[in-house]
């Protein structure tokens, strides 16, 4: 009798951290459900564990979830079910009234909890945690239905910036929805021939020619229509596809660079996570060498973000491709951390300043002499200047008077396909002409 007692606990156990497994978390939701009581179903999914465990190895990602399985018991009292689910994601279920009153109180104190550091062998870590929840009581959906919606909670927690806990309701769903339709939708929108590149010029203020290009992903989803690269770049980038995408975009801007756009500067979008990868440098020397085009007419824009999570490796990459002759700008500075420390150390060519400063330039004194400090800081430390999203004349103006290298904005032009783009500008919009 004992051991069939032992066995049974082993079927019903995580080894690593001696909490319930995932099958004996739903034989148990499966019970409460019969029962028809109130139940909460809390999904807790750790925020940076995965670059822990690449990082520093599975011993140390092992110790981390046995902490994490620790701190999960000390939030909650016996009338609770802690299981690990499997990797870095676990659940916890309440089925007494009293508990489940107050799952909100035990939601928030989770994210709290697991956001304290972590000591593993005298390190210390932050891994951090979204929780999302769903209630039932009475009349319970089946459990699988329960399970999704903790998840979909679970998910839109991480969604709004992650160390978050939402709690599931049916209008989340519809999000998801949606976000499910895209990520599948993304697995087949470049073989279906439905991303397309979008191109915008920029323009020099001195000599008023048209010197470059920004490539902008457009994608038009079969049933969902037109959806912009704000809303499917981040989703591209969760759900691994943003690798496929970037190298479909360099490879055609690169195309287009050496034949429609010739002679001109040519800038491509490149995502964080793109840089991650430990070849993309080898996969931007082969799109140089397939389309011929010149190392120093291509120009990557990377955002702040690209600097923040291990400043350290990100300047290696980034001192690698500037070593192909590739130029690197530093696009919608002004919107992250906008640390001009980093100016001076990282191999940026050229400083894109963002649309937000440029919209103000008209109505807060500030924006004015902000854009007036980066462009003089950015002449000194021998970088360009570009002012995004520029959409009148009074703002050009203002950017003229700053001493702006650039300007690029709706404007001059709106990004359009490659068959309507123009070198020529409207030359009546030249602020020297206009006497300012
Ligand atoms: P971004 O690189 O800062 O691009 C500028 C955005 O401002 C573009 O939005 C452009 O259409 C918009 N814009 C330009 N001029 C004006 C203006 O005068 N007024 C206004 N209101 N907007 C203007 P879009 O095309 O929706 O792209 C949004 C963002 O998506 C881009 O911001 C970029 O971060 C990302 N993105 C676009 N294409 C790619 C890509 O191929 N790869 C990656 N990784 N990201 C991309
Ligand atoms: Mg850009
Ligand atoms: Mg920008």
């Amino acid at each position: 009798m004992r051991s069939e007692q032992k066995l049974r606990d082993l079927a019903h156990t995580d080894s690593l951290t001696a909490l319930s497994n995932r099958f004996h978390l739903r034989q148990a939701l499966n019970k409460a459900i019969e029962q028809n009581g109130p139940i909460a179903l809390l999904c807790i999914d750790l925020d940076r564990f995965k670059a822990v465990n690449d990082n520093y190895g599975h011993s140390v990602g092992d110790s981390i979830l046995r902490v994490i399985a620790q701190r999960l018991r000390s939030c909650v009292d016996q009338q609770a079910l802690i299981a690990r689910m499997g990797g870095d994601e676990f659940a916890i279920l309440l089925w007494s009234q009293a508990a489940v009153k107050k799952v909100d109180e035990l939601a928030h104190n989770v994210v709290d909890t697991l956001c304290e550091p972590i000591m593993i062998s005298e390190r210390q870590f932050r891994v951090g945690a979204s929780v999302g929840y769903t209630v039932s009581s009475g009349s319970h959906p089946s459990l699988d239905d329960l399970l999704i919606q903790a998840d979909i909670a679970m998910y839109a927690a991480k969604e709004s910036g992650r160390g978050r806990w939402v709690a599931y309701s049916p209008q989340l769903g519809e999000v998801s929805r949606r976000r499910l339709s895209i990520e599948n939708g993304l697995r087949s929108a470049i073989d279906n021939n439905e991303i397309s590149l979008h191109w915008q010029p920029k323009v020099d203020l001195q000599t008023w020619q048209v010197v470059g290009v920004e490539a902008l992903m457009r994608w038009h989803h079969p049933e969902l229509g037109h959806i912009g690269p704000i809303e499917f770049i981040p989703i591209a980038e969760q759900c691994g596809m943003i690798d496929k995408l970037g190298r479909w975009a360099l490879s055609e801007a690169c195309r287009a660079g050496t034949n429609e756009l010739a002679g001109l500067t040519i800038a491509v979008n490149v995502s964080a996570s793109q840089l991650q990868l430990f070849d993309y440098v080898h996969s931007l020397e082969e799109a140089l060498q397939q389309s011929g085009m010149a190392p120093d007419k291509l120009e990557l824009e990377l955002t702040e973000s690209v600097l923040i999570d291990d400043a350290d490796k990100a300047l290696a990459i980034l001192n690698e491709i500037r070593s192909t002759g590739v130029r690197l700008a530093l696009d919608d500075f002004g919107t992250g951390y906008s640390s001009l420390s980093y100016l001076r150390r990282f191999p940026f060519d050229t400083l894109k300043i963002d649309r937000s400063f440029v919209t103000e330039l008209l109505t807060k004194d500030d924006a004015k002499s902000i854009v007036k400090m980066i462009t003089d800081l950015a002449k000194e430390l021998g970088k360009h200047t570009v002012c995004e999203g520029v959409e009148t004349v009074e703002q050009l103006d203002l950017i003229c008077t700053a001493g702006c290298h650039q300007i690029q904005g709706n404007l001059i032009a709106e990004p359009c396909p490659l068959n309507e783009f123009s070198r020529t500008i409207n030359p009546d919009l030249k602020p020297l002409q206009r006497e300012i």
